[in-house]
């Protein structure tokens, strides 16, 4: 296995721009697949004012932004360009089906000694990893959002996963300047289980009046020293990923995970969050949250 060389992105939503951005700048050429053609337009825009936004600010030297800005090609779906590829980290919407059929496409494309991530938040490595003949080479690659500024990458092992996989998956976080922590596969891993815990429960204390939504999130921020508040963290997840995510930890650890009932309610009404302008809060064309706009229960 090797940690430096092509790397293949599966999914160019809000996730796998960043990811792609990150592999393009330190130096990897990228292919950055989508089912989406407008979903793949907008994460080329994006990933051009990420490097733009980098030059602006001293991160990074004209001559590599242009560089990095050519490193990368889009495609519909995985095919012979991925034939040469060292990594694929699987970054689609959070259904086990969606990603453990990329997972057998990869797996016939790529390299046979090419490594397989995913960068799904709360599902299991090893039952992603089931649905190919080669589960050694499977391995959890949890990233951050907003990726450009989220120093941490959460790196899984599923039961098959081999110790070159584990090492070569470090040394490629290590290329993109991440730091990580090795965890041992459970549901929603460190991270995901916390913070969809805490985002149920402010939802919960949304619905029972117990507070405003500002007033919620500045209680966690001012009380507890958290950078946001758990209803701004949500708008930035998603809700929609945020839910998928609470179903299966709730199918899988019970009770305490199940999700909101004004969690469904805002899904279903397309408040899916910042990415599409509505969550808790409103934001503007810009992306910024609109003052007073904490969604009002009573
Ligand atoms: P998103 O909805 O913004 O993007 C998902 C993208 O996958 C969409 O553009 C969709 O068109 C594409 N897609 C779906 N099926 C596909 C297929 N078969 N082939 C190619 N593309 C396909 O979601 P996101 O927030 O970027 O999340 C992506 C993954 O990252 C999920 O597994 C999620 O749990 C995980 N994750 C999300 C966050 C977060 O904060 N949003 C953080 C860490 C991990």
């Amino acid at each position: 296995m090797k940690a430096e060389g092509k790397v293949v992105v599966i999914g160019a939503g809000l996730m796998g721009t960043g990811i792609a951005h990150g592999f393009a700048v330190s130096g990897s050429d990228v292919l950055l697949v989508d089912t989406n053609e407008a979903q793949r337009g907008k994460a080329v825009a994006q990933i051009a004012r990420l490097i733009d936004d980098g030059v602006a600010r001293g991160k990074i030297e004209a001559g590599v932004a242009e560089a990095a800005k050519g490193r990368i090609t889009v495609s519909a779906a995985i095919d012979e360009q991925a034939g040469d590829a060292a990594l694929l980290v699987e970054t689609a919407t959070e259904e086990l089906g969606i990603k453990q059929q990329i997972l057998q496409k990869a797996a016939a494309i790529l390299p046979a000694d090419a490594l397989l991530a995913t960068n799904t938040s709360a599902l299991s490595i090893s039952e992603l990893a089931a649905a190919i003949d080669t589960p050694a080479r499977v391995i959890g690659m949890h990233f951050f959002n907003p990726v450009p500024k989220m120093k941490l990458v959460e790196i899984i092992k599923g039961l098959e996963t081999s110790d070159e996989a584990l090492v070569t998956a470090i040394a490629w976080v290590g290329r993109m300047g991440k730091d990580h922590i090795v965890v041992n596969e459970a549901p929603g891993f460190t991270t995901s289980r916390m913070s969809a815990m805490m985002g149920n429960e402010a939802m919960y204390m949304l619905a029972e009046g117990v507070a405003s939504a500002e007033d919620i999130d500045k209680a966690l921020r001012m009380a507890f020293n958290h950078p946001m508040g758990p209803l701004e963290l949500g708008d930035l997840t998603g809700w929609d990923t945020r839910l998928r995510v609470l179903h299966y930890l709730h199918g899988v650890m019970g009770e305490k995970f199940r999700p909101c009932p004004l969690i469904i309610k805002m899904v279903k009404a397309g408040r899916h969050g910042r990415k599409v302008g509505r969550g808790v809060y409103d934001y503007d064309e810009s992306g910024t949250r609109i003052p007073g706009s904490g969604l009002r229960i009573n």
